[in-house]
């Protein structure tokens, strides 16, 4: 359940309200949004009476969340959450690009790799130091010492940087070194991970589950805002259906859908999202008209050479090409942005 209060509502009435959800036990979440007041109610709320809290001096209304995610909801939030990378802001109507290998290879290779991210206008430096591989033998990732040189490369070039969390003992680890903590598709469901990395306060890049579905992907967000400190970031990188000639079913559609029925920003990650590197450039720029609010993107310097994911990678040119690309719709996406404000009469 929901309580949203009236834009006239005191201080002191607000905490009367606050002060009875404590009463019969429950938590509360409070949204303090520009006009009003949201109160989320915590806990079993079947037994709660509407009737008790809209009786209330400065309670507008109350809704029943029918969601069994209400944090993470857009009824809870009806305002977009942008999501403040230590400046760099996600969510606010920019495309934002987060573009780096695969796997941390080395030193040399970051910071070469990192070069020609930012040139074709990257903000975010990703890279894998703990790798989740199919296979045992694979490469597992350089770990902190990847974490390092992934930290040192984006330093150079005041870049922030996102890499994955694998396991609940390295949180503290990754912290360390991480503007962004990705929980991967395989971990989208370990649910004493995403309340532990909750309770960081550093963003959540939540990719969605190899078969997860929308509903248990908002949920999963959910164990995030639960523990209340993490904003979180979707990425759509595709799900597994019957079709085998893409790594992943490339679901653009979760773009407006998680806008619809979340405040959370979402983006998106054409490189696992297709697995084949000429697929990647084409669903990037779908992924803008879409409505997404950023991309993931692979790229090496030497694409054949890379120690994982290679045959999704991007080489410098056309990475670039695709920035240039991005750019030209980006643009003509504020146009119409605009001209939905103006026929909403905003
Ligand atoms: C990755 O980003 O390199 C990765 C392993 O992604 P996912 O968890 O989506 O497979
Ligand atoms: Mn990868």
């Amino acid at each position: 359940m929901i309580i949203i209060m009236k834009p006239s509502a005191t201080k002191k009435q607000v905490t009367s309200v606050i002060d009875r959800i404590k009463d019969i036990g429950l938590d509360v979440q409070i949204n303090q949004d520009k006009e009003q007041v949201v109160l989320g109610l915590l806990g079993d709320t079947r037994s709660v009476q509407d009737i008790a809290f809209r009786s209330y001096e400065g309670v507008d209304t109350t809704i029943r969340i029918s969601n069994t995610y209400k944090l993470t909801s857009r009824e809870f939030h009806p305002q977009d959450t942008v999501v403040d990378v230590d400046g760099v802001k996600i969510g606010d109507g920019s495309f934002i690009t987060m573009a780096g290998p695969c796997s941390v290879e080395g030193l040399d290779q970051i910071r070469q790799t990192a070069q020609i991210a930012k040139a074709g206008g990257a903000k975010i430096l990703r890279g894998g130091a703990f790798k989740p591989r199919t296979s045992p033998y694979a490469f597992q990732g350089l770990e902190e010492e990847g974490l390092k040189y992934l930290r040192q490369a984006a330093d150079e070039l005041d870049m922030k940087v996102i890499t994955e969390v694998m396991d609940e003992s390295h949180i503290d680890l990754v912290a360390q070194y991480s503007d962004i903590l990705q929980i991967g598709a395989r971990n989208m469901q370990n649910f004493k991970l995403l309340a532990a990395v909750g309770k960081t306060g550093k963003p959540i890049g939540l990719k969605r589950g190899i078969s997860g579905t929308i509903n248990e992907w908002l949920n999963a967000a959910e164990y995030v805002a639960v523990a209340g400190k993490s904003p979180v970031i979707f990425i759509e990188r595709g799900i597994r259906t019957f079709e085998d000639a893409t790594r992943n079913t490339f679901d653009l559609s979760a773009v407006p859908l998680i806008k619809k029925m979340s405040h959370f920003p979402i983006i998106v990650d054409p490189s696992h999202g297709t697995g084949v590197w000429d697929l990647v450039p084409p669903m990037a720029r779908a992924g803008v008209a879409a409505g997404a609010d950023g991309m993931i993107v692979e790229i090496h310097p030497a694409p054949e050479n890379a120690w994982s994911d290679g045959q999704q990678s991007l080489n410098e040119d056309t990475y670039r090409k695709m920035m240039q690309e991005i750019e030209v719709l980006n643009a003509a996406m504020n146009e119409i942005h605009s001209l939905e404000m103006l026929t909403a009469g905003r």
